[in-house]
């Protein structure tokens, strides 16, 4: 049984849980809160809902010295209104607990209301990492005594581009400190953060060992005629499976002129697709990149060579517009899809005299393609061509010591954007791109052209 009795908690805590009526732990506070105790180091593959917030909250209050009035634990997160709701989780763990003094200091907040909590130091800080940053560099906030950081939601807020920032803090606080890192999900940047800060942490993960196992990919081939290629693939792309709206959709054509025709006319049918290809400037290839993985762009249509370097996230779904000329590359294209622990969908659109490619891949394969009718009934239901997330450009970026956190508070901020509707911020040397939940787009647009970032104006404008 999972019950909190076998930790060997304090008395105030055990009581808050029973007032909390936690009787179990989750599988996340089960597999982690002996190390956290520990003052062990963690990486913990949590998704909000999974009762993270306690497992680390009960190990930084199981630590705190209430006596000692210094900050002795700092819990990083990405947005405001997470900071707030972790803030509040805290106050209500410590409630047995005299005297906690837990602080939330957030970006596009006002400096001196903060200022002034400052003047005694709390005993938790919980806040968004350029503010908290901006305090310990003004010398506000003491970071001498913190035995625990936390990051709380690490993947987004490495997408919000705040690694600086952390890395900066990091260099700022006590040496030995234990490290917790939550994150959603694992990509490259997380397992190199957690290098970087954490030493031999202990790891978690709550799926079960059959559901972290390789990545599967189902591979299906449907035969097409040359002119009804197109339909075809509009059709996938619209209920591709049951209406998973965290489609994202990489199409691969074996020409340049094919990968332009193809995502002008999935443009023209409503869908927020872009084409990469070997032609393009540096520059609109950046702006592609940074589109489709803050989400602003759901189908990529790329050649083969210009997806060789693409450093993104496998895809639920990869589609052949045409059969690979050869079986290697073939391979390379469905290995664009598969995540681990789901199957990933690879189709192939095949033409009648495309066939002995096909038959070539069967044969190197060694297994019999899977062949499916297309079926063109009216796609009922709702359909994914929208992407969730337009992009923004700022004309201004790190040259002008423009950083994530500006941009999160000048929206954030008097603006009074929620944190939820901002997605990923790219900051690149002379630009910076910040995605926005779609409906929001064009009030956030007025806002930053009318408002200020870092006091100053810049010209902004969306791209569609
Ligand atoms: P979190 O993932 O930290 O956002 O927590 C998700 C929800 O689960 C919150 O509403 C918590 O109050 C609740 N919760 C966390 N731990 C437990 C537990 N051991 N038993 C019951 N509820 C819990």
């Amino acid at each position: 049984m999972d019950t909190f009795d076998a930790l060997s908690l304090r008395e105030e805590l055990l009581s808050s849980l029973a007032t909390l009526g936690y009787a179990r732990m989750t599988p996340v506070q089960a597999q982690s809160l002996p190390a956290v105790l520990a003052g062990r180091d963690v990486i913990a593959q949590a998704q909000t809902g999974s009762g993270k917030t306690a497992a680390f909250g009960l190990g930084v209050l199981q630590a705190l010295d209430v006596s000692l009035v210094r900050m002795q634990a700092l819990v990083l997160c990405p947005t405001r209104e997470l900071a707030d709701q972790v803030s509040k989780v805290l106050r209500k763990l410590a409630a047995a607990i005299p005297n906690v003094k837990v602080l939330t200091l957030c970006g596009g907040m006002p400096l001196g209301p903060q200022l002034a909590s400052l003047s005694h130091d709390p005993h938790i800080v919980v806040g968004t990492p350029g503010r908290v940053q901006e305090h310990l560099k003004r010398g506000s906030l003491h970071a001498g005594a913190v035995r625990t950081l936390v990051l709380d939601e690490a993947d987004r807020m490495l997408d919000m581009g705040f690694a600086d920032a952390i890395d900066d803090i990091v260099k700022r606080i006590a040496k030995h400190h234990q490290t917790l890192l939550f994150s959603a999900t694992w990509p490259a940047a997380i397992r190199e953060a957690s290098t970087r800060l954490q030493h031999d942490p202990v790891q978690v993960t709550v799926q079960t060992d059959e559901v972290a196992a390789a990545p599967a990919i189902e591979q299906r081939f449907i035969e097409v005629e040359p002119t009804r290629k197109a339909d075809a693939l509009a059709q996938l792309l619209t209920r591709p499976r049951g209406g998973d709206d965290s489609l994202q959709a990489l199409v691969f054509c074996n020409m340049r002129r094919d990968v332009d025709a193809v995502a002008h006319e999935l443009d023209q049918r409503g869908f927020s697709a872009l084409a990469l290809h070997g032609d393009m400037e540096q520059r609109d290839r950046e702006e592609v990149l940074v589109r489709f993985a803050n989400r602003s762009c759901n189908v990529l249509v790329a050649t083969d060579v210009a997806a060789r370097g693409l450093d993104i996230a496998a895809l639920p779904l990869v589609v052949s517009y045409d059969v690979a000329h050869d079986p290697d590359t073939h391979t390379h294209r469905i290995g664009r899809t598969g995540r681990a622990g789901e199957t990933g969908l690879a189709i192939t659109l095949c033409t009648p005299r495309e066939r002995p490619k096909a038959a070539n891949i069967e044969q190197i394969s060694g297994e019999p393609l899977a062949w499916h009718p297309l079926k063109l009934a009216a796609a009922a239901g709702k359909t994914l061509q929208l992407a969730p997330m337009r992009t923004l450009v700022i004309d201004a970026g790190r040259r002008d010591k423009l950083r994530p956190g500006d941009i999160v508070g000048a929206l954030t901020g008097e603006a009074g954007m929620d944190g939820a509707d901002l997605g990923k911020i790219d900051v690149y040397a002379t630009r910076a791109y910040v995605a926005i939940a779609r409906d929001q787009a064009k009030q956030a647009l007025s806002r930053l052209r009318s408002g200020r970032i870092k006091g100053r104006s810049f010209r902004v404008r969306a791209l569609d």
